[in-house]
């Protein structure tokens, strides 16, 4: 008898096209930073928004919120949409903000969650979807994901990185569903203006479209500048509003974020019944996490002010040291935890970003990871850590670009 194993051929696993178009520059760059650590040097982390890695404490009440959840026997699957606490306090949160007509609130493991589910509910293949850039890389993968098309509209760095209304109005074209708005900006801080973003909703109504508002950086403002909830300017217009807990709550691990839909019911009825459908078949976001979102609505905020006293002299620091260097040129950001210098250099900001951290150990992101006007170099770097260590890392960036070539 032949042994059975002799028929079983193994044969290589082809993985789809579609995944070959995914980049996630963010993570993608700690392939290069593993050699450079193999080869024997120490990594200086700039690449990762993600607070907790560095002095940024969660506030206790939302852990022990969480363990008290545990302990109460809230470990099964969660309500689709959320639970009822949660999902109540953030709309009233939302409310207190000035975002009427909410015609849904709905909890996710994280706005990256949030946005895949909203695509799902909202795009047909070859539909597109305008996103900003620079931008959040995972707003393009969701759609390659989805078959969705990504259209870049161009934020402007002459004017402080407001997204330009000319180019989104160029862009709409009879496949478009959507805007995305990221405000505060990731990479770039800029925190929109009041008339970009009723230029954007002009925009939107004019082509029907539905306005994604990410605002998961709102309460992270370091200048005296007000942040406007895209929503609150329009509560006739479908607006989806994206926030969660990862940044001003710093509990990024916790998964969670939430989905606010804004706009005449009879306009967003099916719409919402769609994102509802998405969220039933993945079942639940976290469930014991989720008893932490009342906590940080409604309880002690104290920790806010220590977090952005912080990150404004973390980015006085660095923009200060970035415009100091040759070759280098920072538009301050107004919020959240990035910079995203511009780079007048020969090659590319891909291989710049390589060789820096081959050769320092520096690890930041090529701005072509966000997006960025065409023969323009950037790269992005977080302003987290504690100003010794940004010191550190910036004179290594000066030294380095002074010689690159
Ligand atoms: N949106 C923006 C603009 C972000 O910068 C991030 C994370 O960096 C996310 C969404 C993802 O957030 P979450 O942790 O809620 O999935």
């Amino acid at each position: 008898m032949t042994h059975p194993n002799a028929a079983v051929k193994s044969r290589q696993v082809n993985p789809s096209e579609r995944s070959s178009r995914v980049h996630y520059a963010i993570r993608d760059i700690m392939l290069v930073a593993a050699e450079a650590q193999k080869a024997g040097k120490q990594l200086l982390r700039l690449n990762i928004g993600d607070p907790p890695l560095y002095d940024f404490l969660t506030p206790r009440h939302l852990i022990e919120a969480t363990h008290q959840a545990m302990l109460a026997g809230h470990n099964g699957y969660a309500p689709s949409t959320g639970v009822e606490e949660a999902v109540e306090s953030i709309r009233a949160h939302a409310g207190r903000a000035g975002i009427r007509n909410i015609q849904d609130v709905f909890v996710s493991s994280g706005v990256s969650e949030a946005i895949e589910v909203c695509f799902a509910a909202l795009l047909d293949p070859g539909d597109n979807v305008l996103i900003p850039s620079p931008g959040y890389p995972l707003y393009e993968a969701a759609l390659v994901k989805l078959g969705g098309e990504a259209v870049s509209y161009e934020c402007d760095e002459q004017d402080g990185w407001q997204p330009n209304l000319d180019d989104i109005a160029r862009r709409v074209n009879n496949r478009t569903r959507a805007i995305v708005v990221i405000n505060p900006n990731n990479p770039t801080g800029a925190v929109c203006r009041r008339d970009t973003l009723m230029g954007i909703l002009e925009i939107a109504s004019r082509h029907g479209l539905v306005v994604f508002a990410d605002e998961i950086y709102d309460k992270l403002l370091l200048d005296p500048v007000t942040h406007i909830p895209l929503a609150s300017l329009a509560p006739e217009l479908p607006v989806v509003t994206f926030n969660g807990l990862s940044k001003t709550y710093l509990v990024p691990g916790f998964r969670i974020g939430w989905i606010i839909v804004s706009g005449e019911p009879k306009n967003v009825e099916q719409y919402r019944e769609a994102i509802a459908k998405f969220l039933r078949v993945r079942l639940s976001s976290n469930h014991p996490s989720q008893f932490a979102i009342k906590p940080a609505l409604e309880g002690d905020q104290s920790h806010i002010p220590g977090v952005i006293e912080k990150l404004r002299k973390r980015r006085d620091l660095t923009v200060s040291l970035l415009n100091s260097f040759p070759r280098i040129k920072c538009v301050p950001p107004q919020a959240a935890f990035y910079a995203f210098p511009r780079l007048e250099i020969p090659r590319s900001d891909a291989e710049f970003v390589k060789d820096l951290v081959r050769q320092t150990g520096v690890i930041v992101v090529p701005g072509s990871g966000f997006g960025q006007a065409p023969g323009t170099n950037h790269f992005r770097m977080v302003f987290l850590p504690p100003e010794e260590t940004l010191q550190k890392a910036l004179h290594l960036v000066g030294d380095f670009i002074h010689s690159w070539s």
